[in-house]
């Protein structure tokens, strides 16, 4: 298993966000894509990403929470990453700025095809 690791674009609320990502070993058989850890200078969260069939163009995660993370209120989110950078996910950050950690670490990922 390959671990990844990259430092994340820098935003307003977070300018020293990391994450690291712990591929499955076989996702052929199965959602199961990896294990997300997104960093910040608040924040410690680990996610169980699973990937599932997108009814739109662009690629559909569910992140589940592996730690309680910063909204104790919510399991997981759905997330998309879209083919026209519409992306969308459930968290209050997205629904509050249009951006969150959880694109952002998507994103870097897709991008740098390790995703
Ligand atoms: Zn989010």
């Amino acid at each position: 298993m390959t671990v990844y690791t990259e430092l994340l674009p820098p935003t307003k609320s977070e300018k020293h966000g990391a994450l690291k990502w712990e591929p499955a070993t076989d996702n052929a058989t199965s959602p199961f894509a990896g294990v997300l850890t997104l960093t910040g200078r608040r924040d410690h969260c680990r996610y169980r990403v699973e990937e599932h069939p997108a009814d739109e163009p662009g690629r559909a995660f569910v992140l589940w929470k592996l730690d309680a993370g910063t909204d104790r209120t919510e399991e997981r989110y759905g997330c998309f990453v879209a083919k026209n950078n519409a992306h969308l996910c459930e968290c209050r950050g997205f629904t509050a700025t249009r951006h969150c950690k959880h694109l952002a670490g998507l994103t870097e990922l897709v991008g740098a095809k390790k995703l």
